[in-house]
């Protein structure tokens, strides 16, 4: 895969005075938001878009409040976070808009991607690899609570995992006790 990669702007925000720099792979454009300098082994979040979350404000997700917490977290201690757009857990958003159709009709998340002919999780980690290179990062400590992050990023050396704790509220209630039970995420 070509990737076509941008130059490097300063991004003030209300989370905190960023770099940025997009990395652009066929039609998918994806953005690093990071500090410098940056460590050795620097604090990395990987967040999925969700459009519905990130920039809505929905409910339904925890995307929100761990992209915010991640976007604090960096400001405070260094760091990167690589914003991927996968949305949907990659489904798209046509599809995943569909699949909370059949959600209000009373499937649970895995079931309603299940229907629409999609597996649980469709998301792929291999641009993350190549991100980290363009920085020279080898090793990283990876804020996440899901397991199958870690494993994905394999070629990756991970020293640490870093939780990323959300409070629950009535309607992602339901939505983060599946992550946990059945997509198997440390919550
Ligand atoms: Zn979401």
């Amino acid at each position: 895969m070509n990737i076509k990669i941008s130059e490097v702007a300063h991004l003030p925000s209300r989370f905190g005075d960023f770099q940025v720099q997009a990395f652009q792979e066929g039609h998918k454009e994806h953005l690093a938001i990071f500090k410098t300098p940056l460590e050795e082994a620097p604090i990395v979040r990987v967040h999925s878009e969700c459009l519905t979350g990130d920039a809505i404000g929905s409910l339904k997700c925890d995307c929100r409040d761990q992209l915010e917490l991640a976007l604090s977290l960096i400001e405070k201690e260094g760091g990167m976070v690589i914003y991927l757009r996968q949305e949907g857990r990659n489904i798209g958003l046509r599809n995943k808009i569909n699949a909370y159709a059949l959600q209000d009709q009373g499937l649970n998340t895995i079931e309603a991607n299940h229907q629409l002919g999609f597996a649980a999780d469709e998301r792929t980690y291999e641009i993350v690899s190549t991100i980290l290179e363009h920085y020279k990062i080898q090793k990283i400590r990876l804020l996440t609570n899901n397991p199958n992050k870690i494993n994905a990023l394999e070629n990756i050396d991970i020293i640490e995992r870093l939780p990323i704790i959300i409070n629950a509220n009535e309607h992602n209630a339901a939505y983060l006790q599946v992550k946990k039970d059945e997509m198997g995420h440390l919550l």
